[in-house]
């Protein structure tokens, strides 16, 4: 179908849940991707981290293949091999001692508050159940995911939304401090903040939290669900901070592009959850989980965290020209390949005119520019992006 046809048809059969770009994309190759009229992009968003490993990736196609021919679904009423195995690969790499596996981020964290909730009331008994988290979190759309989500755009029009959830502000422990009482069961946070600016969170603060949570048996929970493999230049975000959470959650790049969430937790966490509790019907199948372990493999296998530590580098080095190039270009922001360039003005003409010149780039809370490319991108498609950067930043000035 042509655009125009895909997008005509599109309003009349879709719900009008998002604000789209006009363009569709019919094929993906690495860090390339190609629209229905031909067109090629430089993919600096990789379907918001989900394409760590680029689009179409060799491993994660011939596991597609391989597994879909063999099989595809049975249930968790059975013992699913490829699920044990992708288990057994994120604990042996991580601090966690057991997986669950779901299908989205939001599911991830749903089970993370459920699991947290679930230790505190069988250790502590009712009503030990506040969850609190940070001004400019993002956690996902479901009603619980949205109750501790920070914007709250996203809860208009939803209530009555779930309760027993607090904020702290990001990155100040005083505010974490106030918001504890003897009912906290657990604190939730992102390594890096990605809808919320792209900002890291400090050393002092997750080291400060961290010990908090320690003396009060508070659940650490790490949403690693956009950061997660590799993304920040160590295979977790957390182990940027020398600290480990009790809980994790991961979705997006976990499986190359197939959707799979997983929560991770210590033993002692874990075993609050017991047959019957949680459950969902497609969570870690034969497929998803073959596309998994090709994927994880991958990663861990070259080592391609090193590649966002080391060409990350070298892009916030590029983009650190640009700040002092345009003076309303503030601040380069993010940890390796969730990069963030700050800018005085909106974002949002800076993208248009990004996709005009075939790089595709995102803009999050309004005036910072992400760069989320895959784990495997080189020097070079580096340089293009900032050689377009630099071009529309020269050519359209502070608009
Ligand atoms: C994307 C995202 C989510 C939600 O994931 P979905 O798969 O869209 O439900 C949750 N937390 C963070 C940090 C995210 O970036």
């Amino acid at each position: 179908m042509s655009i125009n046809v895909i997008i005509k048809e599109g309003k009349e059969y879709l719900m009008n849940t998002y604000k789209r770009i006009p363009i569709a994309f019919t094929e993906g190759k690495g860090a390339y991707l190609t629209d229905t009229e031909g067109k090629t992009y430089l993919d600096m968003v990789g379907g918001l981290a989900v394409s760590a490993l680029g689009h179409s990736h060799p491993a994660v196609v011939n596991a597609i293949k391989v597994q879909a021919e063999k099989l595809l679904h049975t249930s968790n009423l059975y013992w699913i091999e490829n699920q044990v195995k992708l288990g057994k690969i994120l604990v042996e790499n991580s601090f966690a001692d057991k997986a669950f596996f779901c299908n989205s981020g939001a599911e991830a964290n749903e089970g993370a508050i459920k699991l947290a909730r679930k230790y505190s009331y069988k250790n502590y008994g009712e009503g030990r159940n506040e969850i609190i988290s940070m001004t400019g979190s993002f956690h996902g759309r479901t009603m619980a995911t949205l109750s501790i989500t920070a914007n709250k755009k996203y809860q208009e029009g939803y209530a009555p939304i779930p309760t027993g959830f607090k904020q702290a502000v990001f990155n100040d422990f005083e505010t974490v401090l106030e918001a504890v009482t003897e009912n906290t069961c657990a604190i939730i946070i992102e390594p890096v903040q990605g809808e919320g600016g792209v900002t890291p969170a400090d050393k002092d603060f997750m080291t400060n939290i961290k010990k908090l949570c320690s003396e009060k048996d508070i659940l650490l929970i790490m949403d690693e669900v956009q950061v997660g493999i590799g993304r920040t230049g160590k295979l977790f975000g957390y182990e940027n901070y020398g600290i480990e959470p009790d809980i994790m959650t991961l979705a997006k790049a976990l499986a190359g592009g197939i959707p799979v969430g997983a929560v991770l937790a210590k033993d002692e966490v874990a075993k609050s959850f017991e047959p019957g509790d949680h459950g969902t019907t497609f969570g870690g199948n034969p497929f998803t989980c073959a596309v998994g372990i090709a994927a994880m493999e991958t990663v861990i296998n070259e080592k391609l965290w090193e590649n966002a530590e080391l060409i990350g580098g070298y892009l916030a080095e590029k983009l650190r020209e640009l700040v002092n190039k345009y003076s309303f270009v503030k601040q380069v922001k993010g940890k390796g390949f969730i990069a963030g360039l700050e800018l005085e003005v909106e974002g949002a003409p800076y993208v248009e005119k990004a996709l005009e010149k075939g790089v595709l780039i995102n803009c999050t809370s309004s005036t910072v520019l992400r760069f989320l490319p895959p784990l495997t991108i080189s020097k070079e498609e580096v340089n293009k992006l900032v050689a377009v950067l630099d071009e529309i930043f020269s050519e359209m000035g502070g608009v």
